[in-house]
């Protein structure tokens, strides 16, 4: 008799709770529902949690924005990035780390990653390095801290900007320090439907520079020397504004701002939730025919936004088949990312060679995301981890 089969195990599912809900209705009761007083205390409650560790949170600015893609076009057009300029990122990310730059008339220059960890390899940043370079865009993949001190050393080296996509990094430490209080320019954080935490669509823009906040403040709400909230607050008649720039829509909105306020408090628990299931997984794992996902040096804060299995040949699977397999067995899986030399744009553009970035190459071939959510249960977890077992795992 065949086994009852269980539901589908999606690949993520975000956790909404009753408070993040009553916020909400509360912010619909109230009369405000785009950027206003929900959005401010986000930003300041985001400040008050990059310190929460005793790290420096002092002088940062947080500037709510409608997702991590507008944060960091902000944040690259506030430095003033522009044609003729290139920005180095990595291949093995998804394409809003480097639209951004195209957005801007700059360039992009892709460079490899260090294969043991998936993030970005410092050496190749350093050769990527040419007169028109201004700026590097590191990011924490699956929410491992990439080499900032690196990356920070060749900046200051070459005299070149440092804005971190955090999308997947709250919380992230990298040597101690948690990632939003480091010594880059800015850094973005995204909380988009699967991310860390969620507001549904919304993102940080995190700078401890005065004058990037400010363009960023003016740009994200078309240009406007004081924005709607300022204006409908002020006790004196308050109609007058000007537009000091072409800027753009990129405010979050008081509804989404009353989910991050929940959200927010619950981070490090989620983020603790999902180390415990990519820890059960490490272990369920070791003594198969793959490489496990990389895990941070001891003490350091590592949120598991992705958990990421590389097959080996001797797994006698082709990544593809595997994926097939695990959806049959009703488990949702995922791959992070397509690199993006291999994307027809980025491709195209920039005339780029799989033969040019062999580890993002061999690491896309190779890898899969499993499930990995603060909502899984041990139930859950112990599925996924029969389900690899049953496939990998000589009789
Ligand atoms: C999700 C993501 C983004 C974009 O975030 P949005 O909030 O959806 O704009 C940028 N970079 C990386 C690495 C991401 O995973």
């Amino acid at each position: 008799m065949a086994a009852p089969s269980l539901p589908f195990l999606p690949f993520a599912l975000p956790e909404i709770g009753e408070d993040d809900i009553a916020e909400v209705v509360d912010t619909l009761r109230s009369g405000w529902v785009t950027t206003g007083p929900k959005a401010k205390r986000f930003e300041a409650d985001f400040q008050a949690w990059l310190g929460d560790a005793g790290d420096n949170a002092e002088g940062l600015h947080c500037i709510a924005v409608n997702s991590a893609t507008a944060g960091l076009h902000l944040a690259l057009e506030a430095i003033g990035i522009g044609p003729g300029d290139e920005v180095i990122t990595t291949t093995h990310t998804f394409t809003a780390t480097a639209e951004v730059v195209r957005y801007l008339g700059a360039d992009v220059k892709l460079v490899d990653i260090d294969p043991a960890t998936l993030n970005i390899d410092p050496a190749g940043v350093e050769a990527a390095i040419t007169p028109q370079t201004k700026a590097i865009i590191p990011v924490h993949y699956a929410g491992l801290a990439a080499d900032m001190p690196a990356i920070g050393a060749i900046a200051r080296k070459h005299g070149l900007k440092v804005v971190e996509d955090a999308a997947h990094a709250l919380p992230t430490t990298s040597a101690g320090r948690r990632v939003g209080t480091l010594d880059s320019d800015a850094t973005v954080f995204s909380f988009y439907a699967n991310k860390t935490i969620t507001t549904g669509e919304g993102g940080m823009l995190v700078t401890r520079d005065a004058a990037l906040a400010k363009r960023a403040r003016v740009m994200r709400l078309h240009g406007m020397s004081r924005d709607a909230f300022d204006r409908f607050t002020a006790t004196v008649p308050s109609w007058y504004y000007e537009i000091v720039a072409p800027g753009f829509k990129y405010n979050l909105t008081d509804i989404a701002a009353a989910l991050g306020i929940h959200q927010l408090k619950k981070a490090h628990a989620f983020a603790a939730r999902r180390a415990a299931i990519a820890a059960r997984y490490n272990a369920a794992f070791a003594d198969l025919p793959v490489i496990t996902a990389p895990v941070a040096p001891a003490g350091e804060l590592h949120p598991w936004h992705l958990y990421v299995l590389r097959l080996l040949p001797a797994a006698g699977i082709a990544r593809d088949a595997f994926i097939e397999r695990l959806f049959a067995l009703g488990i949702g899986c995922s791959v992070h990312y397509i690199p993006l030399h291999l994307q027809p744009y980025w491709r195209d553009r920039y005339a780029l060679r799989a033969d040019d970035f062999p580890a993002s190459q061999q690491a896309y071939e190779q890898m899969l995301s499993l499930p990995v959510y603060s909502r899984m249960t041990d139930a859950d977890t112990q599925r996924v981890i029969a389900a690899v077992r049953g496939l990998l795992a000589p009789a």
